[in-house]
């Protein structure tokens, strides 16, 4: 069995440890070792990641009551390696998760919900909780949590007896009755938990509860703590910069900037839609008549307007009467005739021109690759 060294310093960054099997599987490399500080997956926390010698550990698994430690390149075993773990994430990993034992020890003994789900990701953190709560009550869940923080108590971790346990109202998601581990926030939570957690919870730096929306009768939060957290506050804040000096408004009104160009854009749409509509209108007007095919260039034209050109020009055209917008290579079409059946056409046109399109026998629309000079010559 591998002794944990992360169930009693959770701070352990490099050790020694002896190579006791070094496995094959599927490419990679399962190391088990007689010691280590490498924490696997569990709990909702991702396996530590780091180095073991010159091998890079990419992830930590328990399996079958084995700690493995996943390599690319393998280990000789009885030999002794150094290891030396990815801190920086552990850390991040270690603040998050202990941020979320205070958060859901405070919604449970404030509201009597429980924690029914954790993740802890590499940029995200949710914790799904068995009821439905308020933002004002979320408000209050995070001014107490960092409350918590600024009181810097001391974190304990120990494996109680059953009597000691059965006496203790601790959270578990499951009943667990071998090696039970108990994990206590005094003063705010109590829980069954294999994972390391920091020191103090000055050490989680602050906790900051994001979002939240209704899951499955309850609620998931998005939380982030300590590290998390600011690098959150750093990509939001250069975010919100930028925003801001676009828009020459103020960091906390660049919302309401947003809305008012939100606004005059709708605007301009509307504007350019009357605009193309009225220039569909007048070439069409502007066409003389025929008993051939009509055919309208005009590139700045949407779907809309092509359709509008071709409806109002009809009535002066006995062939085909085509519009287009874009340019050489990439035209878009509205094509309609009263005595050409369109529907049946369009195999022609696209083989013909290059393009795809399809409609109705009275009218087809599509794209097409060719140029205006092979549009020209195969419809006038
Ligand atoms: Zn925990």
């Amino acid at each position: 069995m591998t002794e944990k060294i992360y169930y009693t310093d959770a701070f352990c960054k490099a050790f020694d440890a002896r190579v006791l099997a070094c496995e094959e599987i599927n490419g990679h490399f399962a190391i088990r070792l007689d010691r280590t500080a490498f924490f696997p997956e569990g709990g909702g926390q991702f396996g530590d990641s780091g180095m073991l010698g010159d091998a890079e550990v990419f992830d930590t698994q328990e399996k079958d009551g084995e700690i493995r430690h996943y390599t690319r390149t393998p280990l000789t075993v009885g030999d002794t390696v150094h290891g030396v773990l990815d801190f920086a994430k552990r850390f991040r990993r270690m603040q998050c998760h202990s941020g979320e034992h205070i958060v859901s020890g405070l919604i449970h003994s404030l509201y009597g919900f429980d924690n029914v789900g954790f993740h802890l990701g590499e940029e995200d953190v949710t914790i799904d909780i068995s009821g439905v709560l308020t933002d004002a009550d979320l408000r209050r869940v995070e001014e107490l949590a960092n409350e918590a923080i600024a009181k810097d108590f001391s974190v304990r971790a120990w494996f109680p007896s059953a009597k000691e346990a059965a006496a203790l109202p601790y959270r578990a998601k499951l009943a667990i009755t071998e090696g039970l581990r108990l994990v206590e926030f005094p003063g705010y939570d109590i829980c069954a938990c294999c994972a390391p957690h920091v020191n103090t919870s000055g050490q989680i730096g602050v906790i900051k509860l994001l979002d939240f929306a209704n899951y499955k009768g309850g609620v998931r939060i998005h939380m982030l703590c300590g590290e998390m957290a600011r690098g959150d506050y750093h990509s939001r804040y250069t975010a919100v910069k930028k925003i801001s000096e676009l828009l020459s408004a103020k960091q906390g009104e660049v919302a309401e900037a947003v809305e008012r160009l939100k606004g005059e854009n709708e605007a301009h749409i509307r504007e350019l839609g009357a605009l193309k509509k009225a220039l569909a209108e007048t070439l069409a007007a502007s066409a003389a008549p025929t008993e051939g095919n009509l055919l309208f260039f005009a590139p700045l034209l949407d779907a809309v307007s092509l359709r509008t050109l071709v409806n109002t020009a009809l009535p002066k055209c006995g062939g085909i009467c085509a519009a287009f917008s874009g340019s050489d290579g990439a035209y878009n079409f509205c094509m309609a005739s009263k005595t050409v059946n369109l529907k049946q056409k369009a195999k022609e046109i696209s083989e013909t021109l290059h393009g795809r399109g399809g409609g109705s026998p009275e009218m087809i629309s599509g794209n097409l690759a060719a140029s205006r000079a092979e549009i020209e010559s195969y419809l006038q």
